[in-house]
């Protein structure tokens, strides 16, 4: 279908996101959108729910915010901060906007956004779904070079037919994990988001044999694994139509998992099913289902490496259907505001930590890492 793109150019305010903490998926402080809307137009984008206040037609229409290098300059600028930046890869892309978007050939905002990050020497995690990250794989190797640099792309499956119909204005699959093999091949780590799945489509096991096989060929790094949310309204509305047209057997399945949750989540129970079914495979090819610590221990503070390091642990152990602990202490240390190696001795007074948590975050604290994380996650 032919879709006239209507682009308005507007003046942020601000363009840099600071996070409450540490965010352990992308290991990173600070993001940013620098387009909002997107002419990928994947059919089931949340940026299409009213919640993100997205105008016009979501797919066809995009705000550049052509100001974004100025502001973002200013917002980087040491001197202007009363507290240092936390050292974390610096987030480009995800939300409401691929940051690598047809636009993106006109306006290079994303290119000059790497620039500025590459002059002030922070590490950067790209996450898009666009092959047109290549035309700045130099300046990612680069960064790279200097401070790190992580490309992930996202991924509903490697199937080329079901992508068509999901993702009607993304490069294939089959493009995608071309260019995930250029990025590897000058260095650059390579993680797969794979999510959303959708329900019934792409998380069945032989979608999922097939992709994850396909992410472990091309040698990605790390594979990051989620669900579908469906919120009432103009995103719930646009899925469903196009499932109609598609899969129209499987709308009835569709209301026994989405049951009007505010966030459009599926009910738990598909949750745990899905989950189960991606350990069973991913686990197959050893491909660590977090960013893994050789990528970050070296980007992180102490506090922030306790943090990811036990989220991951929270992570991996549920996934392995275990309850874990981990999740209430990594939240106390992340709202500390001193080293934590400082409460060495003291530690089990934090909220969460016992004694098994203690001797882990000791552990991390003397040797970068831990034993046990590091066995659970190439397991
Ligand atoms: S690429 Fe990302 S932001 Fe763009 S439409 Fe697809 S899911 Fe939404």
């Amino acid at each position: 279908m032919f879709r006239v793109v209507a682009i308005k150019e507007i003046q942020a305010k601000s363009v840099l996101r600071k996070r409450k903490k540490i965010d352990s998926w992308f290991v990173s402080c600070y993001g940013m959108n620098l387009y909002r809307g997107c002419t990928h137009n994947c059919v089931y984008c949340d940026g299409r729910a009213e919640g993100y206040y997205v105008e016009g037609e979501f797919g066809t229409d995009v705000e550049v915010k052509v100001n974004a290098l100025e502001i973002l300059a200013r917002e980087l600028d040491p001197k202007r901060k009363r507290l240092p930046f936390k050292s974390s890869y610096v987030m480009v892309g995800g939300g409401v906007g691929d940051s690598y978007q047809p636009a993106e050939k006109t306006y290079e905002l994303t290119r000059k956004t790497l620039e500025l990050l590459y002059e002030k020497k922070f590490p950067v995690h790209v996450l898009t779904k666009s092959t047109l990250v290549e035309r700045d794989i130099d300046l990612l190797k680069t960064i790279n070079e200097q401070n790190r640099a992580i490309v992930s792309f996202s991924f509903s499956s490697t199937n080329n037919d079901i992508s068509a119909i999901f993702e009607p204005g993304v490069p294939s699959p089959t493009e995608r994990l071309q260019t995930i093999q250029r990025l590897r091949k000058e260095g650059i780590a390579c993680g797969m988001f794979l999510l959303p799945v959708i329900p019934f489509v792409t998380d069945v096991p032989s979608v999922l044999q097939e992709t994850i096989k396909d992410a472990h060929d091309v040698g990605i790094d790390f594979i990051i694994f989620g669900g579908m949310t469906l919120k009432e309204g103009r995103q719930q509305h646009y899925f469903l139509n196009t499932l109609q047209q598609h899969y129209p057997e499987l709308l009835v399945d569709y209301t026994h998992i989405y049951k009007g949750d505010a966030w459009g989540n599926a009910i738990d129970s598909y949750y745990q099913s899905i989950n189960k079914t991606f350990y069973t495979v991913v686990r197959q090819y050893h491909i660590p289902v977090r960013i893994p610590p050789r990528l970050y221990v070296d980007v992180l503070d102490e506090n922030d490496r306790v943090v990811v390091m036990l989220e991951h642990l929270d992570y991996l152990l549920k996934l392995r259907g275990q309850s874990s602990p981990y999740s209430y202490a990594a939240y106390a240390i992340s709202q500390l505001t001193t080293p934590v190696s400082e409460r060495v001795g003291r530690l089990q007074e934090l909220k969460g930590v016992g004694e098994a948590t203690e001797r882990i975050i000791k552990e991390i604290l003397e040797t970068g890492t831990s034993s046990y994380y590091e066995q659970l996650l190439n397991a």
